[in-house]
């Protein structure tokens, strides 16, 4: 019996990666009318209570929005955003887990608009696809990897596992933090580990959080409950715990009724009693950058160009700026897709932006993670000298949304 050869491909664009980072970028360049082939060896999980399915949430920040809209996301997704209206600082740091600073950040002391909006990560991928299967120009190639990276000036030739090649003006990786196109490439990352780990889950409270996302920060990482509609009639919210190593392992493996308790505790009940809403999930923590953004004919997006711990919500709102930037190009000046100059003009306007959130979120975390008293007490100092200054809350607030 003959076997039929795989089909290979010529396109504009080809992603590598079908995560939220690479399903965005194959709508949004979809949306503006390239040929985009996306290829992931996984098949993404659309509900939320199946083994695998991925029940982080992402905060999309107010710049994220445009983007979405542009590629024909927002519309589907506006319907099940819980708002984030307000971000409230808590240390906790003292000998018992009660608040000591509390600190508000309201987002209309600089915009008409909330600062974000809270969507769990499996009904992203759900939406997502249901929007690429109206882009008629865009082949989605599930259960296939991209394996093989081959480059000249004019055209990339990709290999996939599948045993075809696609020929495309430029490769997006999107394929995560080991990502094999940077690999290919030769692109070295430095990365940094902290020995911490993530758990995230979602949780029910008696008490509302009226659109208040929390970040409670006392020893090990902050503590940080997001906004999300009600779950079964109570109000619910995504919590993404950060902790050592070790006691973030004891913790995911502890029964129920105990790491309850322990998570009212550390919450300081705040929002009274926490309940389960969702099965646990963990996360290593590491922050790390590409020492460039480009190779030939080849782009470098969200976490195979940086990885960041998930504090501010700014992992994925990093990984929507590479794209705005990219897509910004590539719509001006359309003949250059892929060439030299358009994906220097890309590292340039992107390398230094990345470094410098890169760096802060690591800081920012190193200061969550101290144990030592003196130390908590000092970063309870800074906290409040800091936020209890007008004009440095405003730029603080404005940063933090990726809008200076
Ligand atoms: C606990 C936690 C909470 C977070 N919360 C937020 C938040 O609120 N807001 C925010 O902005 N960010 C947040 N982040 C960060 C955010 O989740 C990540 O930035 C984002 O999920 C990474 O997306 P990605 O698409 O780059 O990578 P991934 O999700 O890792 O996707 C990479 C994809 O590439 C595929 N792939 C791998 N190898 C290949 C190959 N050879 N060929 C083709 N495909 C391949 C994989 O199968 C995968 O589907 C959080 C992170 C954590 C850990």
């Amino acid at each position: 019996m003959t076997k039929t050869a795989p089909i290979s491909a010529d396109v504009d664009v080809l992603i590598s990666g079908g995560g939220i980072a690479g399903l965005t970028a194959a709508a949004a360049f979809g949306a503006a009318g390239f040929s985009v082939q996306c290829v992931d060896p996984t098949a993404p999980i659309t509900e939320r209570n199946v083994a695998g399915s991925d029940l982080r949430t992402t905060a999309f920040l107010q710049p994220a929005q445009a983007l979405l809209d542009q590629a024909g996301l927002w519309e589907r997704l506006a319907p099940h955003a819980a708002p984030l209206q307000v971000m409230r600082i808590v240390d906790a740091g003292g000998d018992v887990p009660e608040p000591r600073i509390v600190k508000d950040f309201n987002s209309s002391d600089i915009s008409d608009l909330p600062f974000g909006w809270n969507l769990p990560n499996w009904l992203l991928r759900r939406e997502m696809l249901a929007r690429l299967a109206e882009l008629s120009n865009v082949d989605l190639r599930l259960g296939c990897a991209t394996t093989t990276l081959f480059t000249r000036t004019n055209e990339a030739r990709v290999g996939l596992s599948d045993g075809s090649q696609t020929h495309a003006r430029l490769v997006i990786a999107a394929d995560g933090r080991n990502s094999a196109m940077r690999q290919a490439a030769g692109i070295k990352v430095h990365t940094t580990r902290y020995g911490q780990k993530a758990l995230a889950l979602a949780v029910t409270h008696p008490i509302p959080h009226v659109n208040v996302s929390t970040e409670i920060h006392r020893s090990g990482g902050p503590f940080t409950l997001v906004p999300l509609p009600d779950y079964d009639g109570m109000p619910s919210s995504a919590l993404v715990w950060m902790e050592r190593s070790a006691r973030a392992q004891e913790l995911f493996e502890m029964d129920e009724t105990a790491f309850e308790a322990e998570m009212t505790d550390r919450s300081c009940a705040l929002f009274g009693p926490l309940k389960l809403a969702s099965r646990r999930t963990i996360w290593p923590i590491i922050s790390q950058s590409a020492e460039r953004l480009y190779g030939e004919r080849l782009a470098l997006v969200a976490e195979a160009a940086h990885v960041v711990p998930p504090i501010g919500a700014q992992g994925l709102n990093m990984s929507l700026g590479d794209m705005r930037i990219l897509l910004d190009l590539a719509v001006a000046t359309p003949n250059q897709l892929g060439n030299a100059t358009m994906l220097e003009a890309y590292h340039r306007r992107r390398f230094a932006e990345v470094k410098l959130r890169v760096q802060g979120i690591d800081m920012l975390n190193r200061a969550s993670m101290v144990e030592a008293r003196g130390l908590r007490d000092a970063r309870a100092m800074g906290l409040n000298a800091l936020y209890s200054l007008g004009p440095v809350r405003k730029t603080l607030m404005q940063m933090g949304l990726g809008a200076r």
